[in-house]
């Protein structure tokens, strides 16, 4: 792994497009023991504009040039030049084929971008820019082309030898070695270009699509997981099914693989008919994955397919598009997995996750537009804002053009640009010119970074009988950009009466009152709505179904949270209603605890959370969600000066203090949704076991809680249940706790994916112990600081999930982690850094907190060798610190 390449900044203003034609790819891959050699055979063809170019530019890096030819004739020393990332071909001819050999070698990738070996196999991850690590290639996803690619190998040890499209020829070598030819028909960028041989097993099924094509499906896996599939082929064929219903889209090749590696940087990759997965989102059986991870599998088979037309037929111009591909398709997942189940339940947890970590993105060091302007290291631009905040921008399109214009859109959008690389505004245009409508200022969103403020108050005036509603927005600035302008907020709204019974609306210009919800449009720093025939004070219930990423404020009193709480027809205002109560609830004992005063808890919220126990006619997963309290992590982003100690004391008092004035409703809550019958993976009984398992969390702040929970774990037959006991257990520190977790480390030892659940459920246990514990987790030998996934499991939920723990205020959570971030540097900069993202908001903290965090940020800095992935993260936290005053 070479350190310290370029480290240049890319600007997204300085677009040039590709001075070459790329007409064809072949490739030949010849895999050997320790080294794998490539042969590609390249045409192009001359395209800029005034044809005066001559060099041929190609990325590469780290590997060995063996030869090059062009047109036949092997180049000499001075008819190209080769640095430690480009080569330059000299005097190139009109149309010009180039030859070039390289070797490369695999088993000393620990990166995990480019050719890497996973357990004995070997596979590909080539987004963002992972294939310059494979041959010589311009490697932007603006050069498109088809690709023919030969593998050749010992068949033996690598029996299945895989790539994009359909395989077109095979045969067998004298030596023990065999070879499989792939053709891909459709022209593409080299990010969705992959490779896998080795020796997998795999499950095969069929799906014929609306126009009669019978495509074969298969799942690829190590052979011991081949009976943890089927939920993934399931998952796979109800997401075409859903595109042709819902997008009139179709899939258009024979085959369809998917693979599944347990070393993967991220979730999974949308490589045109070869997926390649990370397996935490292909594996599952009820008693290895909990129902979170059935539904997390379900959308990410989806995301992926969907990919195929929203990123791989049409896909983006240069990586500051991402969203392009990203937030359409995280839209689409989102949609997918509302469909397929509760939409409700679904949007409240996107929001959640919206709000808890893309919120804070926005208010850090690492804030960006959901099209950002500059990069230096592209992977470190995977971010909540470009794929959350990027999908609620399409959503935004969706609620302002409604199903019909969306989909219109989306139709004028691949009629354009079906096999392009292409750009938001060009994504933006064929909305706009589809509905005949202008977007003009709606697209301020792609370029401005920040979470707008949207501000409410409400007028009623007797006399006139009316309601008028002032809206107004503010974008904080923020560290990357200063001035903000007025965003297009689709603000859904409706009004309730003190009873909870809905107005009928008529905003003045309206011929007749009718419906009960309005989309309002805020398009100027301020502006007013008014509502005619209100007699009496009513209850705005406002950003229904969250309709913009935006934070509200409205100064509702507890009591009209109430009601909202318990009347309002929009599911998200419900659950919202009755997060806002607990979170006052517990900030206010925030700041009691910070005086020296008793905590205590207001009858309001006991009132309401009994009233939601008592509901039997909601679903009981949005039961779950409204008990649920905000996360700590939410409630710190609403404080100043982040208070770790005070909002985990806090939390837990309000939690504990509500078992114990609701202890009979909730168990009696828990027995009636406690199944008797089998597991089942259905949304209802789904459902139940969230609720359930909500129920239980809180009964363990009670005496009755621990039998429970021990009781539940004996007779569980599902890792949902048995996960939420344990980990129940473990956090009230039963005598059992220990002892229970030895028994299922026993069990699962050899189990990848169910270990990756026991560290990180130890990593986020809070408290005192929190520290040595992780020190012996990272000893331990089932972990691996080059497997991503057990990174994740203990370094990133110790230093990102585990707030008392990481916070401690000596400091040495600190320490610990930055040596950590250190060392995984020099294997795998990409995951480095995503860990070195949890110092980024070091400013909000106390004084003290602050100066540890700066010393370990200025230790990384100076680490001798240090990769531009983690230099950027490190350089634009400590940069912060000039800002963060001012903001
Ligand atoms: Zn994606």
């Amino acid at each position: 792994m070479k350190k310290g390449l370029s480290g240049k900044t890319v600007y997204r203003e300085k677009y040039t497009p590709y001075p070459w034609t790329l007409e064809h790819a072949r490739f030949r891959f010849d895999i050997g023991e320790d080294v794998t050699r490539v042969l590609s055979v390249l045409q192009f063809n001359r395209s800029d504009a005034d044809g005066s170019v001559t060099e041929i530019e190609l990325d590469g890096q780290d590997m060995e040039l063996v030869t090059i030819a062009m047109n036949g004739s092997r180049l000499e020393a001075g008819d190209y030049s080769c640095t430690a990332e480009k080569l330059l071909v000299h005097n190139a001819t009109q149309r010009c084929e180039l030859e070039i050999e390289v070797l490369i070698k695999p088993h000393e990738n620990t990166a995990l971008e480019g050719l890497y070996p996973s357990s004995d196999f070997l596979l590909t991850q080539c987004e963002a820019e992972g294939f310059r690590k494979i041959s010589y290639f311009p490697d932007r996803p603006d050069v498109m082309t088809c690709y023919e690619v030969t593998i050749i190998a010992d068949k033996q040890r690598y029996p299945v030898l895989l790539s994009n499209g359909n395989a077109v020829e095979s045969g067998d070598l004298d030596d023990g070695r065999h070879w499989v030819r792939w053709s891909d028909p459709f022209a593409k960028p080299c990010y969705l270009f992959a490779l896998v041989a080795g020796n997998l097993a795999c499950i095969e099924d069929h799906f014929k699509t609306r126009s009669g094509r019978d495509v074969t499906l298969r799942v690829y896996v190590e052979h011991e997981n081949q009976d943890r599939c089927e939920h993934a082929m399931e998952s796979l064929i109800h997401s075409m099914k859903w595109d042709e219903d819902r997008f009139d889209l179709e899939y258009d090749l024979d085959i369809y693989n998917i693979v599944a590696t347990n070393d993967f940087n991220m979730g999974a990759m949308e490589n045109k008919s070869l997926n390649i997965f990370n397996s935490k989102y292909v594996l599952a059986r009820p008693d290895t994955a909990t129902d979170f991870d059935y539904q997390g599998i379900e959308g990410v088979i989806g995301h992926e397919y969907f990919h195929n037309w929203t990123g791989n037929r049409v896909t983006c111009q240069d990586w500051f598009q991402l969203t392009l591909k990203e937030g359409l398709t995280v839209f689409r997942d989102q949609e997918f997995s509302s469909d397929m189940h509760s939409r409700a339940v679904k949007r409240i947890q996107d929001v959640r996750q919206l709000r808890s970590r893309q919120f804070p993105e926005d208010s850090g060091p690492m804030s960006h537009p959901a099209r950002p302007d500059k990069y230096l290291e592209i992977n470190n631009f995977y971010t909540m804002t470009v794929y959350q905040k990027g999908a609620e921008i399409v959503r935004m399109y969706h609620t302002l053009l409604g199903e019909d214009g969306f989909q219109k859109g989306m139709k004028l959008y691949f009629q354009r640009h079906d096999g392009q690389a292409v750009t938001c505004d060009d994504f933006l245009a064929s909305m706009a010119d589809a509905n005949e409508v202008c977007l003009e200022k709606f697209g301020r969103w792609y370029g401005q970074s920040g979470t707008p403020q949207l501000t409410v108050s409400g007028h009623h005036d007797v006399d006139a009988r009316t309601f008028t509603l002032i809206l107004s927005q503010r974008t904080p600035a923020t560290h990357d950009q200063e001035i903000k302008q007025a965003l297009v907020i689709p603000v859904a709204v409706g009004l309730l009466d003190s009873q909870g019974k809905a107005h009928e609306l008529r905003l003045t210009g309206e011929d007749g009152p009718g419906g009960h919800s309005r989309l309002l449009l805020l398009e100027e720093d301020k502006q007013e709505f008014v509502f005619e025939g209100i007699a009496e004070q009513p209850i705005p219930s406002l950003l229904r179904g969250f309709s913009a990423p935006v934070k509200l404020e409205y100064p509702y009193t507890s009591s009209e949270l109430a009601v909202l709480m318990a009347h309002d027809s929009d599911a998200f205002v419900r659950w919202e209603a009755a997060q806002l109560l607990a979170q006052r609830e517990i900030l206010a004992n925030v700041e009691r605890l910070a005086i020296g005063s008793d905590p205590r808890l207001m009858p309001e919220l006991t009132e309401a959370f009994a009233a939601l126990l008592a509901d039997t006619e909601t679903d009981p997963a949005l039961i779950a969600e409204a008990l649920s309290l905000p996360a700590e992590e939410y409630l710190a982003e609403q404080m100043k000066v982040i208070d770790v100690d005070g909002i985990h004391a806090a939390r837990k008092f309000v939690k504990s203090s509500l078992a114990k004035a609701l202890g009979n409703e909730f168990s009696m809550r828990y027995q009636s949704v406690d199944d008797t019958e089998p597991y089942s993976k259905s949304p209802a009984s789904m459902a139940r076991r969230s609720l359930k398992n909500v129920c239980l969390s809180f009964l363990l702040e009670t005496d009755s809680g621990v039998s429970l929970a021990e009781s539940q774990l004996e007779s569980s037959d599902n890792m949902t249940d048995t996960l939420a006991a344990l980990q129940g257990l473990l956090w009230v520190e039963a005598p059992a706790a220990d002892h229970l977790l030895k028994a299922f480390e026993d069990n699962w030892s050899e189990d990848a994916l169910v270990m990756d659940k026991w560290f990180s459920m130890q990593a986020a246990l809070p408290g005192k112990r929190a520290l040595e514990r992780v020190r012996q987790l990272l000893d331990h030998p089932g972990f691996s600081l080059t497997n991503p996934n057990k990174v994740r499991s203990v370094i990133g939920v110790f230093s990102m999930a585990n707030p008392t723990g990481f916070h401690t205020a000596d400091g040495s959570g600190y320490r610990l982690h930055a040596d950590q971030v250190m060392a995984l540097d020099k294997l795998n900069p990409q995951v480095a850094a995503r860990m070195a993202g949890a110092f980024n908001p070091w400013t909000r903290y106390d004084s003290q907190r602050r100066d540890l965090m700066k010393a370990e940020l200025n230790r990384i800095r100076t680490a001798e060798g240090l990769s531009a992935s983690v230099s950027e993260i490190i350089n634009n936290a400590l940069a912060m610190e000039k800002t963060s005053s001012s903001l």
